[in-house]
């Protein structure tokens, strides 16, 4: 891929035309953290985002420490304001590819040049086809007991059972409800499952799920086939989940066989220059733990490109004294 020019011939990076330390794609926790870091090592980065941080649906984010209960946009909000003040730009806008040169293509046809890239792009809850459940997503509808058990602790609970990490989650909320319906749904339930729910004291609602009862939007309970309906002030589920990897798997970077990206404690991926952060790596990482990997990510990739600018002043260094290289 090459820079691309407009009708004037001009280049359509515009004023992006020279190269930049870091290009981070994706401003959750994850890419905005690693660009705090950037920014205040001086680095030029620039962060691109298409604007869709997964828990958009959640009215609050728990369990990051001095930040609990904050709106999950005004932590953005916050992290966006705090890296202009180290001069990171951020576009708004979609990355379609990457290749080898650190060339980055945004929808639309800009190209950004790079010596070092960070995806830090999340991942997509893949939700099942149930009436009300994409309506509920992040209201009454949750996904994660550490980060939403809490607010809807000693309710009526139902967990769907449409993902085998069901089975966990529902025996997880016991913690903090002594009245949790699990609902096997399609599921073909192991018997030792059944009788590990029975034995932890939850109860089981056997049968087709039809829709999830909304009324005054609020959830009211779980309808089933046989057309009961059983009252539940809130429900789980466990979504599949799966990472916006394109961009990663495009540039050939390994997988562990299943959907995983393969890559060091920093994030570093078997592509050189190329480190990934947050969800797109690892589904199970919460907003302070995307945060926190990409801050560790862009700890290596500064220390990454000095090794890089120090070698190449070491052979400017030689060119110019004539210096007679160590042993
Ligand atoms: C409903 C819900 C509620 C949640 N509540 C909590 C909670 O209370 N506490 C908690 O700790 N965790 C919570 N989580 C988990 C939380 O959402 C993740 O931990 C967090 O979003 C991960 O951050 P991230 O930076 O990896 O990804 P994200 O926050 O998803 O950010 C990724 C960004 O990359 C952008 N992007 C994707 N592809 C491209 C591309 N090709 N080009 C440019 N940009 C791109 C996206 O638009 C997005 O803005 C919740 C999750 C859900 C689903």
């Amino acid at each position: 891929m090459n820079t691309m020019n407009d009708q004037h011939g001009r280049s359509r990076t515009g004023d992006f035309d020279d190269v930049h330390d870091v290009v981070v794609i994706g401003a959750g926790a994850a890419g905005l953290n690693a660009a705090l870091l950037l920014g205040r090592a001086r680095r030029k980065v620039v962060v691109i985002d298409a604007g869709e941080p997964r828990n958009a649906p959640a009215a609050h984010m728990q369990g990051f420490l001095s930040r609990d209960g904050l709106p999950p946009a005004a932590l953005l909000e916050l992290g966006r304001a705090e890296i202009a003040r180290y001069g990171v730009r951020l576009l708004q806008g979609r990355v379609e590819e990457i290749d080898h040169g650190y060339f980055v293509r945004m929808a639309g046809g800009v190209v950004l040049k790079a010596r070092r890239i960070l995806v830090a792009t999340g991942l997509r809850d893949e939700l099942p086809d149930i009436p009300g459940v994409r309506e509920r997503w992040g209201r009454d509808l949750l996904n994660c007991p550490y980060c939403h058990a809490y607010e809807v602790r000693d309710q009526p609970l139902a967990v769907l059972g449409t993902h085998p990490g069901a089975v966990h989650q529902a025996l997880l909320l016991r913690q903090w409800s002594d009245d949790v319906v699990f609902f096997p749904h399609t599921m073909d339930l192991a018997a030792a499952d059944r009788e590990r729910l029975t034995a932890y004291g939850l109860r089981l609602a056997e049968g087709e799920i039809t829709r999830l009862v909304v009324d005054g939007d609020k959830l009211r309970g779980v309808e089933l086939a046989d057309g009961r309906v059983v009252p539940r002030a809130a429900a789980f589920l466990f979504p599949r989940m799966v990472p916006h990897d394109a961009l990663l798997t495009g540039l050939g970077c390994d997988t562990d066989g299943t959907v995983r990206i393969v890559t060091d404690r920093t994030g570093l991926t078997s592509v050189s220059g190329v480190w990934a952060a947050g969800n797109v790596i690892d589904p199970r990482a919460q907003v302070i733990t995307a945060a926190g990997m990409g801050s560790a990510a862009a700890f290596a990739l500064n220390a990454d490109l000095l090794d890089e600018d120090v070698d190449r002043a070491v052979e400017q260094h030689r060119l110019t004294a004539g210096a007679v290289p160590a042993e």
